[in-house]
């Protein structure tokens, strides 16, 4: 079986504990207006060419975006690391895009990380079925699940698909007692308005069991992809928010009980 990625990261400290290695998979049912990874979007491989300019000249070149891996290739490269996961108690993280629109391939690849005694998360919209969410589950160590916009109207209008089903989701694993840490993009204007911060810690409240969340801070740095990729960037004019900005809705966060981290 073959699933289609377009990046592995080794010796990643961000998305999980310890030393990881990331898999970025491709394909992505959701448009976000702030992605910072729009290559990432088109589950198929896609070629773009890269311009450099020398005395003057241009030179052309294709480049490629994503490529197919069988599950053993895969399992191949993150078993090469795994002396890191052991010593510092990281593990692989797949990523994406949503590695959940692969899920035959993605529960593959998790099986055989279990069974070779490898830590796992995904990072995920959490955007599936019930039933991929329940097959899944068992496979995963950790899953970090990202929260956007409560209101469905503003969730369709900001990346193109519904919320419900990503909050049932996100109340079976927590009602089954998943271990599941929350990322919440931070994206000026659009998530982090006194309306969806209220909603979004009305949500937390209402949660059992998870008590983590982690707050993403926007960057604009991906205004060069748009325009290799040939789309637009809605987002390119946004400021990111200040410290100051950040550390107070940490503190808000934490007021309610929950675990606060700034970046993933
Ligand atoms: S979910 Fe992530 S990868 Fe998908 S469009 Fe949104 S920001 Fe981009």
């Amino acid at each position: 079986m073959e699933g289609t990625i377009f990046d592995i990261k080794h010796f990643a400290v961000h998305d999980g504990p310890g030393i990881r290695q990331t898999i970025f998979f491709k394909g992505c049912p959701l448009n976000c207006w702030w992605c910072h990874n729009p290559e990432s979007q088109n589950v198929n491989p896609e070629k773009y060419t890269k311009v450099n300019k020398l005395d003057g000249k241009e030179f052309k070149k294709e480049v490629a975006v994503g490529y197919k891996i069988s599950v053993d290739e895969l399992l191949k490269t993150i078993s090469g690391d795994k002396i890191f996961f052991e010593e510092s108690g990281g593990g692989v993280t797949f990523s994406g895009g949503e590695p959940l629109m692969q899920a035959r391939f993605l529960i593959e690849i998790l099986k055989q990380c279990k069974q070779n005694k490898i830590y796992t998360c995904i990072d995920t919209t959490g955007f599936a079925s019930k039933n991929t969410i329940e097959k899944i589950a068992d496979f995963v160590d950790c899953f970090l699940f990202d929260i956007k916009l409560i209101d469905e109207k503003l969730h369709q209008k900001y990346t193109g698909i519904p919320v419900k089903g990503i909050l049932e989701n996100l109340q079976w694993l927590d009602q089954n007692n998943k271990n599941v840490v929350l990322r919440f993009p931070i994206i000026p204007g659009i998530t982090n308005t006194s309306k969806n911060i209220s909603e979004v810690k009305s949500l937390l409240k209402s949660l059992k069991n998870i008590n983590q969340i982690d707050l993403l801070p926007y960057h604009n740095i991906s205004n060069g992809k748009y325009l290799r990729f040939n789309k637009e960037n809605k987002m390119k004019n946004a400021e990111p928010l200040s410290d100051d900005e950040m550390q107070n809705l940490k503190l808000e966060f934490e007021s309610i009980g929950f675990k606060v981290g700034i970046g993933g």
